[in-house]
């Protein structure tokens, strides 16, 4: 199992796993070109993905989707309700501006969505995919009906919880079998308040639909932890609320605190893909 975050923050999220018989993509918040460039790096190309996992319609993670998805027919999982919001979005791009996405397109935008290749799944389910096993749980976050992952490979368990306004029991119990953790760790509490945000947006940040300071993470990440956990990664963190020196120290700290010497911590970044682990 090789498993790749190609990048993460508040402004793209994308992750790359690849199996015996599965190569998928969670999230695709970088354009196409990005996507392909950051896969190139490793060797790897979006031609022959078997699916893109999304887990919820915010820009940051479906910018790239669908010129991937359109162009080499790639399957795209998510629920009902993101499907939903995914399709308005991509309406308004083809109402609002003649997108170099719809280049020399004739057919209308309907068919463009209707000849996607949706998976839907409802949330809580679990499907296969080749040799995973996924299962969705809801998280609370300000879309249509957000999910996180715990993705079953043959020798490793993922857990996806990025975009989460706080810890709930429920994702606590379904990502406590995970061998690998991508934990959202936002900001930096006094940096979102010091910031020049609205007080508007600020709310909706620290809000429980919006998203998990570094402190939470901590508190997140003890609530969950188990000895099976080997690998944290902290993701999402904002460019302008977040260092990722505070993210990593608060976490550090708190893995101490709970001797979680277990776990080996890592950082993510919006910038360059983290190294592969090879599990
Ligand atoms: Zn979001
Ligand atoms: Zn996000």
């Amino acid at each position: 199992m090789k498993f790749t975050i190609l990048g993460s923050g508040s402004s793209g999220n994308c992750a790359y796993l690849e199996t015996e018989n599965s190569r998928i993509l969670v999230d695709a918040g970088f354009s196409p070109r990005q996507i392909r460039e950051r896969l190139a790096t490793i060797g790897r190309t979006p031609e022959n993905l078997s699916g893109i996992f999304i887990t919820h319609e915010h820009a940051d993670h479906i910018s790239g989707l669908f010129g991937l998805a359109e162009k080499f027919r790639i399957p795209i999982y998510c629920n009902r309700e993101t499907q939903e919001a995914i399709a308005w979005s991509l309406k308004e791009r083809w109402n609002s501006k003649r997108d170099p996405l719809f280049n020399g397109m004739e057919k209308n935008v309907e068919d463009f969505i209707a000849k996607l290749e949706w998976r839907l799944f409802a949330t809580g389910d679990s499907f296969e995919l080749n040799d995973l096993l996924v299962e969705t749980f809801p998280i609370p976050h300000d879309a249509q009906d957000p999910v996180g992952f715990l993705l079953r490979a043959p020798t490793v368990n993922i857990g996806f919880v990025t975009d989460l306004g706080h810890m709930t029991k429920l994702v606590a119990e379904r990502v406590r079998a995970a061998n690998v953790l991508v934990l959202e760790s936002n900001h930096d509490i006094k940096m979102l308040q010091d910031s020049r945000r609205s007080w508007a947006l600020k709310q909706r940040i620290l809000g429980r639909h919006g998203h998990l300071s570094n402190v939470a993470a901590a508190e997140a990440a003890a609530q969950i932890m188990s000895a099976e956990l080997k690998h944290l990664y902290l993701a999402h963190l904002s460019r302008e609320c977040n260092k990722p020196e505070i993210a990593e120290h608060v976490m550090a700290e708190q893995l101490h605190h709970i001797g979680a010497k277990h776990v080996q911590l890592k950082l993510t970044s919006q910038h360059t893909p983290c190294a592969t682990l090879e599990i």
